[in-house]
This record gives structure tokens, sequence and C-alpha cells, in this order.
């Protein structure tokens, strides 16, 4: 299959911005994935091309009309799921990267000003998903964030130039520290570092002890929430 992701947005030459480049541009000449920028704006119907208006109830800002949203919506052949980026959705995570990069269609709307009225999400079934605790001026950034995660998943996209099982949050902890030559090192202020060294020792078992060790007591220390999550689930 080819991944392919519809973007509905109004500013298409925001795509495929940082994914033509490194991995991702590499897989997007391959044709491993592709994408359509679509332009709201084009399916505007008065001849100053407006997409927005005010807010019914008041208040500051404008809010992307729904008709508008809708034609370009249908514009699109095959939508598949549809997402709209939103920092009132639920939180982006590894599972649910995983699941989107094996969803063969997708398209994600990108919202700006006050965001999108609300009656075209729930007509279209939009799921709303963030990619943080905080607020973007619009859903473009957010939508290549969640590109990008699902890209580097893609079958033939990494090759075997990473370990996706031992990556932070796929097993619900934070990845162990890693270390590459020189060893020692010695740092501008003439500190000499040297690497452990278990990871010297050539005894791949004591590693990977080593390793989850490290693991548990990163995330211990950082994401104390990860942790509960995992007890759990157990
Ligand atoms: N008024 C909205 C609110 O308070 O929830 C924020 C609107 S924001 C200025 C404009 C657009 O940026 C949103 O419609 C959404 O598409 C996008 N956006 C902002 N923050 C985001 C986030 N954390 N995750 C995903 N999309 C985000």
């Amino acid at each position: 299959m080819t991944w392919h992701v519809n973007i509905l947005t109004l500013f298409p030459d925001m795509f495929p911005g940082s994914l033509g480049q490194s991995i991702s541009g590499r897989a997007l000449e391959k044709k491993l994935w592709s994408y359509n920028a679509i332009n709201i704006r084009d399916f505007a119907n008065d001849k100053h091309s407006t997409v927005d208006d005010t807010p019914f109830g008041g208040g500051a800002g404008m809010v992307m009309r729904p008709d508008t949203v809708e034609k370009a919506l249908l514009s699109i052949a095959t939508a598949g799921k549809k997402l709209y980026m939103s920092p009132r959705g639920k939180p982006l995570t590894q599972e649910k990267v995983k699941q989107l990069a094996t969803t063969e269609n997708l398209t994600l709307l990108c919202g700006r000003y006050e965001g999108v009225d609300q009656r075209v999400l729930d007509a279209h079934d939009f799921e709303e998903v963030s990619i943080g605790d905080y607020v973007l001026s619009g859903g473009e950034p957010a939508a290549l964030i969640l590109m990008d995660a699902c890209i580097r998943l893609l079958p033939n996209v990494m090759g075997n130039s990473t370990t996706p099982d031992e990556e932070s949050f796929s097993n619900g902890l934070l990845e162990y520290p890693h270390y590459t030559k020189p060893d020692p090192w010695t740092d501008a202020n003439n500190i000499t570092h040297k690497v452990p060294d278990i990871l010297k020792s050539g005894h791949h078992k004591n590693i990977a002890i080593w390793r989850e060790e490290q693991s548990i007591a990163l995330t211990k220390e950082r994401r104390p929430d990860l942790i509960a999550t995992l007890a759990q689930k157990k």
C-alpha cells in the first residue's frame, strides 16, 4: 500500500515542508507515501474567497465556515479516516501513531483563527487529535508532526537503521541513554567522561539488563505518569 494523506489547509505551500527532507523526503521520492494539500480557500463561494466569519455568541477572533470546509472535504475521492488537528483533541501517542501508520487514507483538517465551526466536525465524524498541551497558530505544524511520526514506521522507510520496539514509548518506557566514540571524551571544560564499562563488555544479556534498568530509572524520574499507566495495565 502507499500511505496517503489529504491535508485540508489554508496554507498548502507548508507541505511537504520538513517532510521533503531526509528520511521522509527519500520515502516520498520512492512513493512509500504520498500527500495532497487542498487549499480550502479554493472552495469559498464569494468573490473575496472568504473562509471565515465572526463567532455566534460573540468573542474575539474568527471561525472557519462549515460550508467551505465541507466543499473542500467532498472534493476528496477517498477521505478515509478524518482527523481535525486541535488542542482540544486526545493527545497523540505512539500507540495512536502506530494505528494511523497502518490506515491507508487519512484526511487531516488544519484549523486557523479560533478554529472550525463545530457542525462540520460533527457532520463528518472528525476525530480531534492534539500534539500537546499548548496552542499553535495553525494545525499545519501539528499535521507535519503527526505525519513525520507515522512515516518513519511505514514499511521500508527506516530499513535497519532503528529498532522501533526499543524506542521511547513503544514499551511504555523512555529509552535508555546512548553512547558512541570517542571514549574517553574530554569536554570543553577539560572534564573527561567515560562510556559505562558494561556497554564495552560484549555481554549482550547484561547490556540488555542495564539498559532496561536505565529505562525504568529515567521514566520514574521524568515521567512518573508513564509508570503509573504501566502499573494499571499489569
Ligand atoms: N481557539 C482554539 C482553542 O483554544 O482551542 C485554538 C485555535 S488555534 C489558534 C488555531 C488552530 O491551530 C486550531 O484550530 C488547530 O487546528 C491548531 N492547533 C493549535 N494548537 C494545536 C495543538 N496543540 N494540537 C493540534 N492542533 C493545534
